[in-house]
């Protein structure tokens, strides 16, 4: 088959469509020649945007688009305009194939789950997943499984941001104090789930220490939601970390939180999207695991690590824990100032 147009549906989280990159990126492969556009959140857009593979982004935002049957024919209008011949649909969701169905694109290839088989043109059974296998490779199989080719080697999810970014994220972080010099990121938060949240005073001590070794600046990150714990790791920094800090926290669109991770010296993060976004734009990025599977959702580049003690509760993938937060609580000071600084040596 050589269709012209093709579109991916995109998944709706931003640390899923990072994962998802390796992905879009065989479709691109395997259709040179057609015209590559992403259906997706507007809140995932500059994910793709990033992506050179893509020629263009088509836009559902389900705080319009979702409202009832006038917002999804509304949706597949839109789709429809796109004149595609192929849509590749990488969420499992029976709306996703119901909608695309509607939109009167005649291939539509995704997963054979929630019973939507009658809306697909292709069908894959969903494999297995087995325990420990990266969420990157559930869409990889879904591009194989299609008859695809998918290269050998690790998932590429690289990401670039574009100069008029980075310029854009400069601004944004001098604006709000920053001098020019080495910045600790600390990212506190994590969407939907208090369980994933190291504590913002253990962040706010590695983050003083570290700057203090360097000369840098701390930045502190998180989005409107998360803005108390930005808040949190703020009031703890001590000495010129404290006096010099630049509260990010609301601040940021995606894309200028992009730009701004680029400029990082190292970044702190929970399991969390913009964990992703670090590790796929070559950040140099630590990671605190605790519920969840870093085999799974771990951070992909060349530059990363992940700190977690062995509890025999993790994974659970609880959003609150039940128990102690032992997985958590276990992590030390002294570990996560450790592995960054083994990441981040301060004599090169
Ligand atoms: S149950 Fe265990 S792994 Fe899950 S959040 Fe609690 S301490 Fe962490």
């Amino acid at each position: 088959m050589k269709p012209r147009a093709v579109l991916i549906y995109a998944p709706s989280w931003i640390g899923d469509g990072v994962m998802s990159l390796a992905a879009v990126r065989a479709v691109r492969e395997s259709f040179p020649d057609a015209r590559l556009a992403v259906l997706t959140r507007p809140w995932v857009e500059a994910v793709y945007q990033a992506v050179d593979a893509i020629d263009e982004i088509v836009r559902y935002d389900p705080r319009q688009d979702d409202r009832g049957w006038s917002g999804f024919w509304r949706t597949a209008r839109r789709v429809r305009e796109g004149k595609f011949d192929l849509c590749v649909l990488l969420p499992n969701a029976f709306r996703a194939a119901a909608l695309i169905k509607a939109s009167g694109v005649k291939e539509r290839w995704g997963f054979a789950t929630e019973g939507r088989g009658f809306f697909l043109t292709r069908q894959v059974p969903q494999p297995p997943r087995p325990f420990g296998r990266h969420q990157a490779y559930f869409y990889l199989d879904l591009v194989a499984g299609l008859g695809l080719d998918v290269p050998d080697g690790a998932p590429d999810t690289h990401l670039d941001v574009a100069s008029e970014v980075a310029d854009g994220a400069r601004r944004v972080l001098e604006q709000a104090g920053w001098t020019g010099g080495a910045l600790v990121g600390v990212h506190p938060g994590a969407t939907n789930s208090r369980a994933k949240i190291w504590s913002a005073s253990r962040y706010a001590e590695v983050a003083t220490r570290m700057a203090a070794e360097r000369d840098a600046q701390v930045a502190v990150f998180g989005g409107p939601k998360e803005a108390e714990l930005a808040a949190e790791v703020l009031a703890a920094l001590s000495g010129p970390a404290k006096e010099t800090a630049i509260a990010l926290q609301g601040k940021t669109s995606l894309s200028e939180l992009m730009g701004a991770l680029k400029f990082l010296t190292v970044f702190l993060t929970n399991d969390s999207g913009p964990m992703h976004l670090a590790a796929a734009l070559g950040v140099s990025t630590v990671a605190v695991f605790g519920p969840t599977d870093a085999r799974e959702t771990g951070p992909l580049g060349p530059k990363t690590t992940v700190v977690r003690e062995p509890v025999d509760c993790s994974p659970c993938l609880y959003r609150d824990c039940p128990i102690d937060h032992r997985c958590m609580e276990r992590v030390s000071v002294e570990r996560v100032l450790g592995e960054a600084n083994a990441l981040v040596p301060t004599v090169l």
